[in-house]
């Protein structure tokens, strides 16, 4: 679906003034739709167009391609874009250096359609326009009709969604721009959005489509199943007609070119180029000398307007290699973003294969230990069964024997108070007599020393004293 939301676009011009060409411009136009596009000269059709194809951008307002505003998108997008909008031009805008074949083939390798099926959709679509015996010639030895053709197979090469024409019968006569117009209908039916620029009021009539009629950059009209003029309008009698190239022009018998000011006067027709320009009738009466100028100055205009042609034509295949390269940028950065991805899908997966690894792991880990643990408590419990029953069988033992025999009982209870008294007796003898003798010993020693304590100084003191006194006496 195509959305324009309020669309301006302004331009300034090489003096510095302003042309507002599309003053808020809002409508829909669902998938599969034909859509005319009327109005007069200079009303703003072209630029509404190139809106749609991005060789304009709104100065306000925006204008969406199934949802994506593609008023504010990247440049480097427009040639993807561009992938899916077929362009068909009042002018052809064939590249004259090339045949018909080759003018569609390079279309097609711009888009990128391999090289190997490139000869085939190239058939194929001249067959669709009905062109298969022309692949070889060149655009200028063929009819405007059927360069148009031609312009159209190559929109065509690409299987567009959208295809927009902009006065593409403006250069034809009306049997061609009829065919041309069951064409791009041929092309709608088979699935494509088509939108067509024109003031071709027979057409338009004829064909009772969906009309959007434009006035200054204004939609004045929009309707479905309309024709060129509104019956009700004419009525009007303020109402002047819808511009001066479309009243009273009797298309029937002015085969030649009637285009818009804006394409039509840098470009001829066959017709027009055909006309002899030093007429028969001057023969005789003018010099050799001046028809012969004459014929020189048209050759020289005629080489002059061949030359602008291939200048143009130039320019068109310098802009169609800006846009190669513009793709080349994006399938470049494309592949480098899928690169990106790829490596970033695939660290996430290694991350993931790693944690299952550790989790897989810690759950073998966390299995060994409940093994262990419940081999452990198995273990215990067999370990109290075992002591359990051995205690159980030395309780019973015990119990056996103390209803077995009591004479053996006897026997036992006078050995072992034997022993035990025995025991006992020496435990109670070490105990008594140790410290007897303790007792003994010390009150021993205490008494020694206590006499020894008495007698000592008292022999000492005898001793002495009485060896001193007896000297001194038996000395005195
Ligand atoms: P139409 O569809 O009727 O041919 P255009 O969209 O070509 O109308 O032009 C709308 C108005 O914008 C006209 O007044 C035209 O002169 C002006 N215009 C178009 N293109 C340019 C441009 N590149 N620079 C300045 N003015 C322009
Ligand atoms: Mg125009």
């Amino acid at each position: 679906m195509i959305v324009f939301d309020d669309v301006h676009k302004t331009y300034t011009s090489h003096d510095k003034t302003n042309v507002d060409a599309l003053r808020g411009i809002s409508f829909e136009i669902e998938d599969g739709e034909f859509v005319f596009i009327i109005g007069k000269s200079g009303s703003g059709k072209s630029t509404l167009m190139k809106c749609i194809t991005c060789e304009e951008t709104p100065n306000e307002g925006a204008v969406y391609i199934d949802d994506f505003n593609i008023s504010d998108m990247s440049r480097a997008l427009v040639p993807v874009l561009r992938r899916q909008i077929g362009m068909i031009y009042q002018d052809f805008r064939l590249i004259e250096s090339k045949t018909v074949f080759e003018n569609i083939a390079f279309a097609g390798e711009l888009v990128g359609i391999p090289k190997k099926s490139l000869s085939q959709t190239v058939q194929l679509v001249l067959n669709v326009v009905g062109l298969k015996d022309k692949a070889d010639a060149y655009p200028k030895e063929l009819s405007g009709g059927e360069q148009q053709r031609v312009a159209i197979a190559r929109a065509m090469v690409n299987n567009p969604t959208i295809v927009v024409a902009d006065e593409p019968t403006g250069n034809l006569d009306p049997e061609t721009s009829e065919s041309i117009m069951a064409l791009l209908q041929e092309i709608n039916k088979g699935g494509a959005t088509v939108i067509v620029c024109t003031h071709d009021s027979n057409l338009v009539d004829r064909m009772k489509k969906r009309v959007i009629e434009i006035e200054d950059g204004l939609i004045i009209r929009d309707k479905n199943e309309s024709g060129y003029s509104e019956p009700a309008r004419k009525e009007d009698p303020e109402f002047e007609g819808y511009g001066i190239e479309n009243v009273g022009v009797a298309f029937g018998d002015d085969p030649a070119f009637k285009g818009d000011a804006d394409y039509s006067d840098s470009y001829d027709d066959e017709g027009f180029m055909s006309k002899p320009v030093a007429p028969d009738i001057f023969f005789g009466e003018t010099p050799p000398e001046v028809v012969e100028a004459a014929r020189r100055a048209e050759e020289e205009a005629k080489a002059a307007r061949e030359a602008a042609r291939i200048a143009e034509m130039e320019a068109a295949l310098k802009a169609e290699e800006e846009m190669r390269a513009a793709m080349e940028a994006a399938r470049l950065a494309k592949e480098e973003a899928e690169r990106l991805a790829k490596e970033e899908e695939e660290r996430l997966a290694r991350e993931a294969e790693e944690r299952a690894a550790k989790e897989e792991e810690r759950k073998r880990l966390e299995e060994a230990l409940r093994l262990a643990s419940e081999e452990e408590e198995n273990a215990k419990k067999a370990a109290e069964e075992a002591s359990r029953k051995a205690a159980e069988a030395a309780a019973a033992l015990a119990e056996a024997s103390a209803d077995d025999a009591d004479a053996e009982d006897k026997e036992d209870e006078k050995d072992e108070p034997v022993v035990e008294t025995r025991l006992d007796r020496i435990a109670t003898d070490e105990d008594t007599d140790a410290p007897e003798a303790e007792t003994v010993s010390e009150e021993a020693s205490e008494t020694e020393e206590a006499e020894e304590e008495d007698e000592v100084p008292e022999i000492k003191e005898i001793k002495w004293t009485d060896i001193d006194l007896d000297i001194q006496e038996d000395d005195d």
